[in-house]
């Protein structure tokens, strides 16, 4: 057990001077707390009067592939140095590491990093980029930024994995400091959202997926899809349709498959049969780059060219192999140009 070190958080503001009440701003939760209260999210507090991060830095640290961070038009085949942090601010029946993902600060036994130590292990690793991945790293929105704004005064890359679920003002200053960014989408309605993972909105994720996508950031969406749960072939092709209307349709879409975790522990993987007529239908839609995540060795985890059907980024479960696409990032075949990071 740690005593978690406190940093004050930005994005709140005290809207009750006599009992010290402050409001968070930085997710549409705007959590009120009294002293002595956290936040939904479990990492941030009012202490004395102040709003506290209580997790600003605190993450485990691992070399990945970029590709299992479902990103797969950035630099394939890259190494990243990948911080994973601790809490989100909504409860998803699917959550991966929910203890994780709901951890009181002072049971975290993780590492705390100083932004510089942070950059530090990345450029000393020889990685391509800093990721900040699971659970849901913009809890710690100062540690994120903090790290992120030092990594590209060095020169690295940075990328996010996120659920969307923030308010505007911080995802504009977080932009400055990023290169591309995931974002997963977890349901297609309110009522969704909510039976899913008791929190969070579709319509404000799209309209933050959509200030993204306008400051240019390489952006990619995830959608999780199963049998027995609210998200299947019908809400892929919902979100894939308004991904090719809104957003335009060279962005990348990823069907995820459910791995039976915390409240799904009964259920059985998404079935192949559901995530390739996903795939088909996403596809219908005029997306140009659709993937089958989590199967193996799956045809639908390549990359080909929407013009001319060339393979042009081989994905096996070993290795990435990208085979025909020049360093300016065109088809080596039909010469179209691709909305893919190569160099
Ligand atoms: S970030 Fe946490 S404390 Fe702030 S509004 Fe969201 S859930 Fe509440």
């Amino acid at each position: 057990m740690t005593t978690p070190l406190l940093h004050e958080a930005e994005y709140y503001e005290i809207i009750n001077d006599e009992l010290h009440i402050v409001q968070c701003h930085l997710c549409p939760h705007e959590c009120e707390l009294m002293i002595g209260d956290k936040g939904k999210c479990l990492s941030r507090m009012n202490i004395s009067g102040k709003l506290y991060s209580l997790t600003y830095g605190y993450a485990e640290m691992k070399i990945d592939l970029i590709e299992k961070q479902y990103v797969y038009h950035f630099y394939p085949n890259a190494r990243v140095q990948t911080f994973s942090t601790y809490n989100c601010n909504i409860d998803c029946d699917y959550c991966p590491s929910p203890e994780k993902a709901n951890i009181e600060s002072e049971k975290i036994s993780g590492k705390r990093f100083a932004p510089d130590q942070a950059v530090m292990f990345g450029m000393a690793s020889g990685t391509k980029a800093i990721c900040f991945g699971e659970a849901e790293p913009l809890v710690s929105f100062e540690w994120v930024r903090d790290t992120a704004k030092l990594a590209k005064e060095r020169g690295m890359k940075v990328l996010v994995r996120t659920n969307g679920f923030f308010n505007e003002a911080p995802i504009l200053e977080l932009l400055d400091y990023i290169d591309a960014i995931t974002v997963n989408i977890k349901a297609t309605s309110e009522e969704s959202y909510l039976a899913l993972c008791k929190g969070g909105s579709f319509e404000h994720v799209k309209r933050i997926v959509k200030i993204i996508h306008e400051k240019e950031k390489l952006l990619e969406l995830t959608i999780l899809i199963h049998e027995d749960l609210n998200n299947t072939e019908e809400n892929a092709l919902e979100l894939a349709s308004w991904m090719a209307s809104e957003l335009g349709p060279e962005v990348p879409l990823h069907l995820a498959r459910l791995k039976p975790s915390h409240r799904t522990k009964h259920l059985q993987p998404t079935s192949k049969e559901l995530l390739e007529r996903a795939y088909v239908s996403a596809k219908d839609k005029g997306l140009q780059f659709v993937y089958i995540d989590d199967v193996l060795d799956h045809e639908a985890n390549h990359t080909y060219c929407p013009k001319c059907g060339e393979l042009l980024i081989q994905r096996n479960s070993t290795m990435t192999e990208v085979r025909r696409i020049s360093l300016q990032g065109h088809c080596n075949k039909c010469q179209t140009k691709l909305n893919i990071v190569i160099s």
